[in-house]
């Protein structure tokens, strides 16, 4: 990597939105480009430049260690539980742990604003980037707006704000690129609080994926790729609809996820201070990965407002994993009967804990490597991690 310079970067300049970004197609619209600091997009793009041993020791002071398996898996680590609010807050994706941290950090006075995103007025699904300086604009900000948000399209206000001290909620793109930038945000503490993120789309592929997955895609307040194997999506009247993934119309959603998603090994947000997901916890239950000193000091301070229990590892993911790899090659779609029966039984027998989140990843890693091999043949060798390439090796992929 080449060391970032102080250099004026005001004098750098956005560009305007809808326009081409320098990543092209593989853009995962994390916002960096809509502020002056596009300035360092060569050097900070997450898709232009993969940089992980690099910004894990800045991050960590140490990268993570390869030979170990959970951190080859999970990251740079201090500790892994499973957690949930005992007061779970009304609409938040999960139970509101998230909120609930952004929110101590506010009142205590540790952070002077959070970087979080609400969304706008009249698309519920439309990411409204934010600077929150008030509980109420955080508790605005809960649930997932499940299309690529342009958090750090906000940076610039930081800066001009005179702020010190801040909160940044985000996924892995987004944090990749903030921390490549962080040292000329001018900020004296930084805390990062990062969620897990996979399969994201744009606002149109999101609209496809309710109308060809949900039986009443207007109505969805929210969905998740849950640990049952079922796309849970609930509906404004509180009701629940599932949908077994082996049921998904993989032919029409094949193009659905954005190219950046599809070419993105940064599942687990390796860089943020502490992750709040919920795929290494059993059901019902949040995951929470403490990465650092920082990360431990913002879950301290909500503990006595968690249910704590040990994270478990059931089952072999191995199997499955290298079955899923040509059927999602040849977006084969099962019939609804065949793929809720395949749901149930591989719910009873299937991997649970960290061993389904470790089925996610590699499920996800060995389709992305395929995808960047390839469309962009080019990048495959610097662009996908080495600790990506260690958990890929371990299946037979088609050419
Ligand atoms: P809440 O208290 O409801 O807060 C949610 C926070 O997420 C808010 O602060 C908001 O600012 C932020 N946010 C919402 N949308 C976005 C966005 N598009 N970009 C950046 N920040 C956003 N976890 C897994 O374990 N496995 C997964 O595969 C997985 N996929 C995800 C995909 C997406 C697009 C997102 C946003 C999250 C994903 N997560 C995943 C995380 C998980 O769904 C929950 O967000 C997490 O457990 C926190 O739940 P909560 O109730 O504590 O959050
Ligand atoms: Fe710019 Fe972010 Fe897109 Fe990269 S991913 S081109 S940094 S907006």
């Amino acid at each position: 990597m080449t060391a970032l310079h102080p250099t004026d970067h005001k004098k750098a300049k956005a560009l305007k939105p809808g326009s081409r970004r320098p990543a092209k197609e593989l853009c995962s619209e994390c916002g960096l480009c809509d502020t002056y600091y596009i300035h360092y997009v060569k050097e900070a793009c997450a898709f232009l430049n993969q940089q992980f041993d690099q910004l894990e020791t800045q991050t960590h002071d140490r990268s993570r260690n390869l030979d170990n398996p959970d951190e080859l898996y999970f990251g740079v680590h201090q500790s892994m539980t499973a957690a949930r609010k005992k007061e779970p807050i009304p609409g938040a994706q999960w139970t509101g742990i998230v909120s609930t941290i952004a929110i101590e950090m506010l009142n205590r006075g540790i952070v002077e604003g959070v970087v979080c995103v609400q969304n706008t007025k009249e698309d519920r699904f439309q990411p409204m980037p934010i600077i929150a300086r008030t509980p109420e604009e955080i508790l605005a900000a809960r649930v997932n707006k499940p299309t690529l948000s342009p958090n750090l399209s906000v940076l610039e206000q930081i800066e001009q704000s005179g702020m010190k001290r801040l909160l940044v909620i985000g996924v892995g793109c987004q944090i990749q690129a903030l921390r490549a930038v962080e040292k000329q945000l001018g900020l004296e503490k930084l805390y990062v609080l990062g969620t897990p993120c996979v399969d994201n789309v744009t606002r149109a592929g999101l609209q496809k994926f309710l109308e060809t997955t949900s039986k009443s895609p207007d109505t969805v307040v929210h969905y998740e790729f849950m640990q049952d194997f079922r796309v849970h999506f609930k509906h404004e009247d509180g009701s629940v609809e599932t949908v077994p993934f082996f049921g998904l119309k993989t032919n029409q959603l094949k193009d659905v996820f954005a190219p950046s998603c599809m070419s993105c090994f940064d599942y687990v947000n390796s860089l943020a201070d502490l992750v709040v997901g919920y795929m290494g916890a059993t059901f019902g239950w949040q995951w929470i990965v403490v990465r650092n000193d920082r990360g431990r000091e913002m879950l301290d301070l909500v503990q006595d407002k968690l249910e704590l229990q040990p994270v478990i590892s059931q089952g072999d993911r191995h199997q499955a994993v290298q079955q899923s790899i040509p059927a999602y090659d040849k977006a084969v779609t099962l019939p609804m009967w065949a793929a809720k029966l395949m749901g149930v039984v591989i719910e009873r027998i299937g991997p649970k804990g960290l061993e389904y989140a470790r089925f996610s990843i590699d499920s996800h890693f060995t389709r992305n490597y395929l995808y960047v091999k390839r469309n962009y043949l080019e990048k495959l060798e610097a662009h996908v991690p080495e600790f990506a390439k260690r958990i890929v090796g371990q299946y037979k992929l088609p050419d």
